[in-house]
């Protein structure tokens, strides 16, 4: 991991005051009528577990992470907090089985391998792994993420193994310039989770909406977003 230079790295009173104005935003854009505003999760990729253990410290519980490997090194010095870790990165199956042993939730399942390697992997000592299915909605650029069509043979099979709690839909829209192309893409996807919901009714989970455009995902039904870079700060260039 790269340590970034100093600039760009904020205090943990910074930290904690962003979050607060993040929580503020989301529940000024909770549409009327929704009782629990949407989650938030941290995305923590990149970031230095000391920064985590900041966030943590004003009250965030909730951290996605991309790449396995990564979180289980911040997981093991976060050990004495009791956090909630979500993979929201693309999981390749030779990591299932690590991802069941120390995730919360996985929410980039997009393939019936997985679901297998999952539910065979999740440790009998733990809940049931919280499940995801990462749709890719608009199709094209992005390589992650099942099509819609797939969303129901992969909701029965994840629905038929009792590690596994299949909670809803993930996606990650493109960045259409035009704010109509990603209402479509919001109203596609809040579509595609209420006849999930009808079909299996445990399902409450939609999660959608990062840093520049949560609110408008929490107005189409977003129940969880995921946000980086407006509570850390730009990242470092990493990806390989
Ligand atoms: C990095 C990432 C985010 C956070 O994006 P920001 O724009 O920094 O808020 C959310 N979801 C996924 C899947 C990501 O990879």
């Amino acid at each position: 991991m790269n340590h970034a230079p100093e600039s760009p790295t904020p205090d943990p009173e910074t930290l904690c005051s962003r979050r607060d104005a993040l929580l503020s935003q989301i529940q000024n854009a909770t549409p009327a009528g929704v009782r629990t505003p949407a989650v938030l999760l941290a995305v923590s990729k990149t970031q230095e577990a000391d920064r985590v253990r900041a966030l943590a410290a004003c009250g965030q519980r909730r951290f996605g992470e991309n790449y396995v490997q990564e979180a289980l090194a911040k997981q093991a010095l976060l050990a004495d907090l009791d956090l909630e870790w979500h993979l929201i990165g693309p999981l390749q199956s030779n990591k299932a089985r690590l991802a069941a042993e120390h995730f919360d939730w996985v929410q980039s399942l997009d393939r019936m391998k997985l679901v297998d390697a999952l539910a065979r992997h999740r440790p009998a000592d733990r809940p049931p792994l919280n499940v995801l299915i990462q749709v890719n909605i608009d199709d094209e650029e992005s390589k992650s993420g099942c099509l819609p069509t797939d969303v129901v043979a992969l909701a029965d099979a994840i629905a038929g193994q009792s590690r596994l709690r299949l909670r809803g839909l993930m996606a990650i829209p493109a960045p259409h310039p035009d704010a109509r192309d990603r209402v479509r893409a919001f109203e596609a996807l809040q579509r595609l989770q209420a006849e999930l919901a009808a079909r299996h009714p445990g399902v409450d989970t939609l999660s959608m909406g990062m840093s520049g455009d949560f609110e408008l995902a929490i107005a189409h039904g977003a129940t969880l977003v995921r946000v980086g870079t407006a509570l850390f700060g730009a990242r470092e260039r990493r990806e390989a």
